[in-house]
């Protein structure tokens, strides 16, 4: 820990806090997390320049690095050990490091380094967010700091969007680092334990967020030390930062293992719901977030499942899963929300357009979708452990990051991490021109629109790229596209295996992509493909042409896709098509106000108008700011927890590993019950029973820390009720979960001792691969997309924030609980009239 506190100092102290008072202060008075003046780092930018080691052959410059190497391992901060003891001061080694990375590029990769990219490079290392515009070669930029960090040996983790990139940037920046005397690794998605281990113990790691999360799950599980993969945390750096510090930081990662859980036919239920007719038996809310059953609806299952009232206590868990099913035959739709493939239900994440390995909905809402499919219900077990993307990142001492977008975000970043944005420009200027959006009144008036605009920028043979929210959207528009008699390739989740090949094309001329919000982020659209003359080519036909089928909640998002087209200074355009039918005015009841507001009536042609336009993003920016707050929220419920898991995580690594001697730990059975461990010591032998001790010890905690995980899902409704009453629900939720967190030491520690004891009167061979020395047989991870209830909806309509956040948090029964709310609700109002 001191270590990495001297890193630290390393690289704040040195390159930037003589900078970070003024800016303190300036952020003070502004409360702006963007920086945009560089001086700072164009100083050291010329530092490194000066440092020309052009002339210098390949042996020594990796000499060079090995002296950095040594030093970095020996003397991890020369600062505090004074200069004379060293032969680089630390402001020294870093401008070192960059030079050396500088001269490895051009040399490996025949890439020589722009400014830009020394700029974001630094911000990183300072620990920061770089801004850095699509197509200025961020893979590039984060060479700089990762080689930096990783000197030290204690291993930095390059964490990219998904796994094709993970691939792709270690084997691209690989032999950069390899030049300069550095191991990489790729972790990759559902490798070996073995694998994982070998590529995390490199000295840079490249792998997905999401992956090194599960590793670290996996890893709370372990029952020997030596089947941990992770080593201590040391450096990340994320690619695509906004995404996947913001969109996705609140997504639980989960690891279940076999365990038995009551089910009730779900297949049945799925057919009563199939029957169930909108508005007679279920409603839904306005935003179609949220459905409920009616009265008749309810009377109706009631009679058909024999089970009493839905409403009853003992029937809550029923009700919980009719709700689910409800949820899954009204509200998810086949082709949009998930797609079954191989007999698998495969959810489509909103953001990103692609499939996630693993991604689950929480608790019933999965088996409920299965059911709806006809698909065989894959085991749903116990929960062992959990942490938000959000709370992982905060394991490493060191953040940083870059995107393209990260601007909207810095408030945010700034806030949950603590990271400042420093925004960079690109090394030439973007001349990509972004037209502004065509609005119609209804969707099929801007589906002809988009058709008839695609077939006549294709028929002068410049290369389209068209952004559509969902697969289903781009099936049909690509259907209406082969009507029109214009050649199209799709690239959506249902074939995102031929990703990179539809990529490579996607510049060519003519060509005609379209895709879903996949292709927005991290992919490089190669004007006119490999071939230069291609590219002259489609450089005088304008470039690539962007249109954007729809709006997307996050700006961020829309301008992504936009940042596809106009790549290193190349020409393009965008633009975006926008229907006031569309599901994001829909969603938050803007587009009965939009027409009365101007006044519009259903038409064909485009509205021109620009008030409509600015409304529209005005509505934008109020949902981000929503959204943000709905996080905001939500941390707070997920803190506690957190701390939690950290507790029971350092006491389990503890007795995995243990620094001294078991007997001398406090709370085991030789300080709790010494002549216990005296008996089994001379019964076993002294190290067999201090491995029975360990093992049972990790065993119990396990089972524990599950029980109390899901009496944390259990607590919900109850807490929720709370607030009813006039109380904070997140104050009694953190009272609550605080003395229950507190029976577990105690309860471990009991059950040790009388599995001890049990141990003991039995027979004298100890089988250490027994069923009770062990954990569940079989494990699995996945991510819990709780997105689905239209939480943040609920606060939007100014009901309890503490309520929504909770149950974003929760989802599952607090879902029972909002609809039974809605129900005393609704009757309230009947009453009242
Ligand atoms: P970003 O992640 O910022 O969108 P990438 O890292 O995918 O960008 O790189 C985009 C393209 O820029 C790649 O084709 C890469 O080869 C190229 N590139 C990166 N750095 C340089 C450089 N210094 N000189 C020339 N081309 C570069
Ligand atoms: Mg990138």
């Amino acid at each position: 820990m001191q270590h990495q506190e001297k890193v630290k100092t390393l690289a704040f102290k040195k390159v930037v806090q003589p900078f970070t008072k003024t800016r303190a202060l300036f952020d003070k008075a502004t409360g702006n997390p963007v920086e945009t003046n560089l001086d700072i780092y164009g100083g050291v930018v010329s530092a490194v320049k000066s440092r020309d080691y052009r002339g210098l052959p390949d042996g020594e410059l990796k000499t060079r690095s090995e002296a950095l190497i040594a030093e970095a391992r020996s003397v991890p901060d020369v600062g505090e050990h004074g200069a004379a003891n060293a032969p680089f001061p630390p402001h020294d080694r870093l401008i070192g490091a960059f030079a050396l990375v500088r001269e490895a590029s051009r040399r490996v990769l025949r890439l020589d380094p722009f400014d830009a990219q020394l700029i974001a490079g630094l911000a990183m290392a300072s620990g920061k967010i770089a801004e850095l515009p699509t197509g200025e070669g961020k893979t590039l930029a984060a060479v700089f700091p990762a080689y930096f960090y990783a000197l030290s040996g204690m291993g930095v983790h390059v964490l990219t969007f998904n796994d094709y990139l993970a691939r792709r940037d270690a084997a691209w920046m690989g032999p950069i680092y390899e030049f300069l005397g550095l191991t990489v690794g790729c972790a990759r998605e559902g490798a070996q334990a073995e694998d994982k281990r070998r590529a995390y113990a490199c000295d840079v790691t490249y792998a997905t967020a999401r992956e090194a999360g599960f590793d670290l799950l996996r890893d709370g599980i372990a029952l020997l030390a030596g089947d941990l993969v992770h080593r201590p945390f040391h450096m990340a750096l994320v690619d695509e930062a906004d995404s996947i510090l913001i969109d996705e930081a609140r997504v639980p990662m989960v690891i279940a293992g076999v365990g038995e859980r009551a089910t009730w036919d779900a297949g049945r239920l799925a057919e009563l719901i199939k029957v169930s007719t909108w508005g007679r038996d279920h409603e839904t809310d306005a935003e179609h977030r949220n459905v409920f059953l009616t009265d008749e609806g309810a009377a109706r299952l009631e009679a058909a499942l024999g089970c009493g009232s839905l409403y009853d206590a003992k029937n809550q868990r029923l009700l919980e899963a009719v709700h689910c099913a409800l949820h899954a035959e009204a509200l998810l739709t086949r082709d949009v929300d998930y797609i079954v493939r191989d007999s698998q239900i495969e959810i489509v994440d909103e953001f990103t357009g692609r499939v996630v390995d693993n991604r689950h909905w929480p608790d019933g809402l999965q088996a409920a979708v299965e059911a709806k499919e006809g698909l065989a219900r894959k085991s749903e077990g116990r929960i062992l452990g959990s942490i938000t993307l959000q709370h992982f990142f905060r394991q490493y001492p060191y953040l940083c990051g870059m995107t393209a977008t990260a601007r909207p975000a810095a408030r945010e970043l700034k806030e949950f991490y603590g990271l400042s944005t420093v925004i960079v420009p690109p090394n030439r200027p973007s001349v990509r021109v972004d037209e502004p959006d065509r609005i119609y009144t209804h969707r099929e008036a801007k589906r002809t629109a988009i058709v008839a605009e695609i077939a006549r920028v294709h028929s002068g043979g410049r290369p389209v790229l068209v952004g559509t929210a969902s697969v289903r959207e781009s099936e049909k528009l690509a259907a209406d596209m082969g009507a029109a008699g214009v050649p199209c390739e799709v690239l959506n989740a249902k074939n995102d295996d031929l990703e990179a090949k539809i990529i490579a094309g996607a510049g060519n001329p003519g060509g005609v992509t379209i895709s879903t919000n996949m292709a927005g982020r991290g992919t490089d659209i190669k004007l006119g493909g490999e071939d230069e003359r291609e590219r002259d080519r489609v450089v005088a036909l304008g470039g690539l042409y962007v249109i954007g089928t729809n709006r997307h909640e996050s700006l961020r998002i829309d301008h992504q896709l936009r940042g596809r087209s106009g790549r290193q200074g190349d020409p393009g355009s965008t633009r975006f098509f926008i229907s006031l039918e569309d599901d994001i005015f829909g969603r938050y009841g803007l587009t009965g106000r939009l027409f009365k507001r101007h006044r519009l009536s259903r038409r064909s042609e485009a509205v021109e108008n620009g008030l409509v336009s600015r409304d529209i993003g005005h509505a934008q920016r109020v949902i981000e700011g929503q959204n943000f707050d709905i996080r905001r929220s939500l941390w707070k419920y997920s803190e506690l927890v957190e701390m939690q898991r950290r507790i029971i995580q350092d006491w389990r690594r503890g007795v995995l590993a243990p620094a001294t001697g078991i007997e001398t730990r406090p709370g085991s059975v030789a300080e709790k019950a010494p002549a216990l461990f005296t008996a089994a010591a001379a019964r076993f032998g002294k190290r067999e029973a201090g491995e029975l001790e360990r093992r049972l010890t990790l065993v119990q905690i396990d089972d524990a820390w599950s029980d109390h995980l899901a009496w944390v899902q259990d607590t919900r409704e109850s807490i929720h009720l709370l607030s009813l009453g006039g109380k904070t629900p997140l104050g009694e939720f953190q009272r609550s979960a605080t003395a229950e967190f507190l029976k577990i030491r105690p309860r471990v520690e009991e059950a040790v001792i009388a599995a001890f004891e049990t141990r003991l009167g039995k027979d004298d061979s100890l089988d250490f691969d027994a069923d009770e020395y062990k954990g569940p047989s079989s494990t699995w991870t996945y991510l819990v997309n709780e997105d689905q209830f239209g939480w943040g909806i609920e606060m939007l309509s100014g009901k309890n924030i503490g309520l929504a956040a909770g149950a974003a948090l929760f989802a599952g029964p607090l879902y029972v609980f909002a609809l039974l709310i809605n129900k005393l609700s609704k009757k309230k109002a009947r009453g009242a009239d």
